[in-house]
This record gives C-alpha cells, structure tokens and sequence, in this order.
C-alpha cells in the first residue's frame, strides 16, 4: 500500500482543469505528480506555468499517453490518489472515433488498469454534464442519476466519447473490483482564469461573442462552474473518505443574453461586436437550426440539440457532501476577461 505522504497522480497536467488542479495540491503542500504526454523543450509554454507555482518543488513532471498501454504505470506507482483529468475536449473533428473516443475510452481503461497495478486508493475521474445529458430538457432537473442515452459519433461525438469513457471507468470497476474505489466529478461548462497558455474550448464562448461570431443573442443556455471551484471539488471528492459516486458540480445557470448583460455591464462592449439582436424566440431558434447545417459537424449538433433549451441541474449532492459552494458568474466572468486579455486571446478593439 502507498505511504501517506505518497505523491497524487494527476493525469494532463498541462490541461485548463488539471493545471488548476495542481496549483491547490501545491498549495496545500501535497506531493504531486503530473503527467504530460511530452517533457520536451517545445512544450515549455505550458510547462513553465506549471513549472514556477509556489511549492513547484513538490512537483514532479513524467510522460504518459493515453492512447499507450502501461503507459501511465510509471506514474501511478506508489501513489494514493489519481485524477484522472485528461481527455481530448474539442467539439470540431475530423474523425471522432480516432480523436475522441479512443483516447477518452481507452486512455480511462489504461490508467485504471495502471492503478490497479499499482494498488492507489482511491481514483477521481473528470468525467462530464456531456455524460449525464445529451439535449438538456427545460421541464425536468437532472441528477447523478441521468446518463446520456443519445450521443453518436455523428451527434455531439465528444459527448459521446465522455459518456463512454465514465461507462467504461464504472464497468471496469464493477468487474476488476480492483483495489481503489472511484468517485467521478461531472462539471458542466467550466469557464475562469487559466494558469496555462491555451485558449480552451469553453472559455472560447467569451472570445466569439466580441468577435461577432453569433449573428444575434441566441437562445442558448449554460451551466457555469468556475475552474477553481472545480478544481476544489475533484480534491475533495479525493479527500473526503465518504465520497463516492457521481457529483454533478455546477455554479449558475445563465442565458447568452444574460452573459452579453455581464460584459457590456463590466465595458466589454466598447470596440467590440457584442451581439445585439434577439434570436432568443421561437423564431430564432429556427434560423439557428437551419443555420446550424452550415456549421462543422460538431457545432452544428450542439446548436441544434440546445437551442432553446434551459439545462436545469440538481447540485445538493455536491454542495451537501463534498461542502461545495460556487463562485457568483459574474466574479468569474469579470476575472476571465481580464485573463483572456493577459494572455492575448482577445481581438483587437476597433
Ligand atoms: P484541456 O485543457 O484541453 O486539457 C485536456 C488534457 O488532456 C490536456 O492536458 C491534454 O494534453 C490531455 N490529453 C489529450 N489527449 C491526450 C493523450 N492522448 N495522452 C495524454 N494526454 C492527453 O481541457 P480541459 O477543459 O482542462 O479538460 C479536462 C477534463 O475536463 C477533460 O476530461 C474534459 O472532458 C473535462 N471537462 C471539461 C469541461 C470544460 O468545459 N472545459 C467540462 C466538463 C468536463 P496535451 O496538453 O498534451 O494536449
């Protein structure tokens, strides 16, 4: 069995969630071990974020793939706990099977087996909202409970892949009985300041409503978590012996209208081609469905199975087990557009 000061094991360091991650580990001067699929000098952008937290020198860094084999064997030994972070997360593919659900199914089943070799305790899976629901329905709240039962490989395939990928860390765990237990967190649209450079695919949504990438106010609406909030929730759901299980981990609701409301409130409208006219009615919804076959294949099956949809989402069990609360959107909303321009993700003003 692992010592207790063992390292913790958390998989795709370099990741928008991971990194987070990391940094509250470090903080609380655990031991830390990340994976990175290269050590190499090109990947020093990201790495050097990492690299210079306080505390770094509890960090160590080692490679892992998930599409190898035993890869990640090295790096689970003599660990406690592993997080299990890492997974492609894009919605624009050319071949899903290959780039999304092989490394998202089989890479679960290659850390799991690893840490199974190597006896940890307890594994923390990043799974998804994308495994919970494919389409989200206005009339009923969702809980740990749901699964998605629609996703394909030609609509929504991450969800797809997520939705795989938790089924799989699950059976496994049914049939192995393997020495670990798991937990899985379940967060929905995680948006917030980045420690790592990349700009990722849900922090997008800010850059593209400045640069008039929506043809108007589009009735879509999104489950907001902070990636603080979800980086505390994963260490929680490792910390606290009781946790088991899925938690769904989610802040606000909030509708494109509503977030267009926070950014022109904050001055973000200023140079910017903020979207202005309501598409958020039944008629809208109909243009943007018929708009949506103009899209890449992975946006447009998002657009049309959460037009004109309200997602409604059940945290209790989060906020009564794990003692989860959520930061306000519109804190992170503010701190994430002054990120985004520190890292030179925003368009130039006019
Ligand atoms: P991210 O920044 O793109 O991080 C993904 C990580 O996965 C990266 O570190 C990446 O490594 C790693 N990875 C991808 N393919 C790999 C491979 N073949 N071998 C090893 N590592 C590989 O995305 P994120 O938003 O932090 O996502 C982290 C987790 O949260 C994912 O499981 C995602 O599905 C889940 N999630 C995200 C959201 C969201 O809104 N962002 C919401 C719910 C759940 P490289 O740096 O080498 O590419």
């Amino acid at each position: 069995m692992p010592a207790t000061d063992a390292p913790i094991l958390v998989t795709g360091a370099t990741g928008f969630v991971a990194s987070r991650i990391v940094e509250q580990l470090l903080s609380m001067r655990r031991r830390v071990r990340g994976t990175v699929r290269s050590l190499r000098t090109n990947r020093d952008l990201s790495l050097s974020p990492l690299r210079t937290l306080p505390n770094a020198a509890a960090l160590e860094l080692v490679e892992a793939d998930l599409l190898t084999e035993g890869s990640f064997d090295r790096a689970a030994e003599g660990c406690s706990y592993v997080v299990h972070t890492a997974s492609p997360y894009t919605l624009t593919v050319t071949d899903p099977q290959r780039e999304l659900v092989m490394p998202a199914v089989n890479g679960t089943i290659n850390v799991l087996a690893s840490c199974e070799r190597a006896r940890v305790n307890r594994v923390v899976l990043t799974s998804s909202m994308a495994a919970i629901t494919d389409e989200p329905e206005s009339d009923r709240v969702l809980t740990e409970a749901d699964w998605n039962t629609k996703s394909s490989l030609e609509r929504n395939p991450y969800y797809y892949s997520k939705t795989l990928a938790e089924r799989a860390a699950w059976d496994f765990v049914k049939q192995r009985r393997p020495w670990f237990d798991l937990v899985s967190v379940n967060p929905f649209l995680i948006v917030g300041p980045s420690l790592v450079p990349g700009l990722n695919t849900s922090n997008q949504i800010f850059v593209d409503l400045l640069k008039g990438t929506y043809p108007g106010i589009v009735g879509l609406t999104w489950g907001f978590v902070d990636v603080r909030d979800v980086a505390t929730a994963h260490i929680r759901a490792m910390d606290a012996a009781p946790a088991s299980g899925r938690y769904i981990c989610a802040g606000e609701a909030a509708s494109m209208r509503t977030v267009v409301g926070l950014l022109r409130k904050h001055g973000w409208d200023a140079g910017y081609k903020l979207p202005a006219i309501g598409l958020d009615n039944p008629a809208g919804d109909l243009i943007v469905r018929l708009g949506s076959y103009l899209q890449a294949s992975g946006v447009g099956s998002y657009l049309r199975t959460h037009v004109g949809r309200v997602p409604r989402y059940g945290t209790s069990k989060i906020r009564r087990e794990l003692g989860m609360t959520f930061r306000p959107l519109e804190q992170t909303i503010v701190e994430t557009m002054a990120d985004l321009q520190q890292w030179g993700h925003l368009p130039a003003r006019r």
